[in-house]
């Protein structure tokens, strides 16, 4: 084992079971190991890495605010974020952003808001969340809280009061009182790569607006282009009263965002929230130069490689079915175990991810053709050997 595996191992809270992969250098979707071997990604680094390693311009971006200011705090005006705040806007409608540096971070924010809005018009009492059985919306007390996988809530009692979790089903969430929002992944990312269905998406959002309960959506994975559109909720037709961000906004760097619509734009004012780093110069500077390259062309690009991706692993026997959109997929499969397939792949250089018992794909979104093609050939010897 290199030393660094062990310094490693001796010195880091052991809370990642990690794969024995110590990876020293990237470029696009290929990534190097300590002994020089190559890899193609299938993960981004759990959706973060939406340029692939290493971007040319993205270091560029990231490197000209680096010299310029690195940080000033939240007292003072800088340029990266109030232009990353105007294209978010421009891109998805919404009012108001948020700047922190997590998607646990942007959906406490969202919960937050949601009290306030609810506190603000109606009073005490009107504080419920309602989330979706089997979501993930992040390791934070309240999000965790949130998160509905009773595997997840282990050791940690007592948790916050004020979170009721549903099934699908919109007669149980009808019945449910004092609710202030209703928080959800339109694609449950953690869960296994579930789709939510559109109708029922639809029908509880009209709940939420006939009954003035806020619909926060969690893209913290789904969004940024990783489902062939900046946001999913565009694929379900619907605008979100608070969408929250995170993992592929940054290219790398760490940021969340909660975008607000109309309804709660002004519900935090000062000093009802903040984040020291949040909104941080460097890491928006990263993220504006993201944007600037998600365009159309590239969301295009995302459908259909996501498309042709999808139709090449149906094709694999012992596959049983394939879930997601654009490029954010989960395999299920028929009788091996998605972590020992991973464990192979990577032996033969190639790196997905898995999602409760499905294998999980979320390449970088400038992976090549041929790199897919290289890395679905690798997944079908894996899965029919
Ligand atoms: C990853 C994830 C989070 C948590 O994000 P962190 O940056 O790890 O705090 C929240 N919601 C969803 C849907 C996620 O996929």
């Amino acid at each position: 084992m290199d030393e660094i595996k062990e310094k490693d191992k001796k010195y880091i809270m052991g809370t990642y079971g990690r794969y024995d992969l110590h990876i020293v250098s990237g470029k696009g979707a290929l990534c190097r190991d300590e002994q020089g071997k190559s890899y193609i990604d299938l993960g981004s680094g759990i959706g973060v890495n939406s340029l692939g390693w290493c971007d040319e311009g993205w270091i560029k971006a990231v490197e000209a605010q680096l010299e310029k200011l690195q940080h000033s705090s939240n007292l003072y005006f800088t340029s990266p974020g109030a232009l990353l705040a105007e294209a978010l806007s421009a891109r998805t409608g919404c009012k108001k952003v948020f700047f922190c540096n997590s998607g646990a971070e942007a959906n406490e924010a969202a919960i937050k808001t949601a009290r306030k809005y609810s506190f603000d018009k109606y009073g005490a009492g009107r504080h419920n969340v309602i989330t979706l059985k089997k979501s993930f919306h992040g390791r934070t007390m309240a999000t965790l809280t949130a998160t509905a996988q009773e595997s997840m809530h282990d050791f940690f009692f007592p948790f916050n009061a004020g979170f009721i979790y549903c099934e699908k089903d919109m007669d149980e969430i009808r019945a449910q009182k004092n609710v202030c929002a209703v928080m959800l992944e339109f694609i449950q990312g953690e869960g296994g790569v579930i789709p939510l269905d559109e109708e029922f998406v639809k029908e509880l959002f009209k709940w939420c607006e006939q009954n003035d309960i806020l619909f926060i959506a969690d893209e913290v994975q789904t969004g940024v282009g990783r489902t062939g559109t900046f946001l999913c909720s565009e694929q379900y037709g619907i605008k979100p009263d608070i969408t929250t961000l995170a993992k592929g906004l940054g290219g790398g760097l760490p940021i969340g965002a909660m975008l607000a619509g109309e309804k709660c734009e002004k519900t935090l004012g000062a000093g009802a929230h903040g984040s020291t780093f949040g909104g941080n110069p460097v890491v928006c500077a990263g993220a504006n130069y993201v944007l600037s390259r998600i365009d159309e062309d590239m969301l295009k690009e995302v459908r259909r490689k996501g498309a042709a991706l999808k139709a090449s692993l149906e094709g694999i026997k012992g596959v049983k079915s394939v879930s997601g959109k654009g490029l954010m997929l989960g395999l299920e499969l028929e009788k091996k175990k998605a972590a020992d397939v991973v464990k192979e792949c990577i032996s033969r250089g190639v790196i997905p991810l898995t999602a409760k018992d499905r294998v999980r794909l979320l390449p970088p979104l400038v992976i090549t053709n041929e790199q897919l093609e290289k890395a679905v050939s690798v997944l079908k010897e894996v899965i029919e050997g």
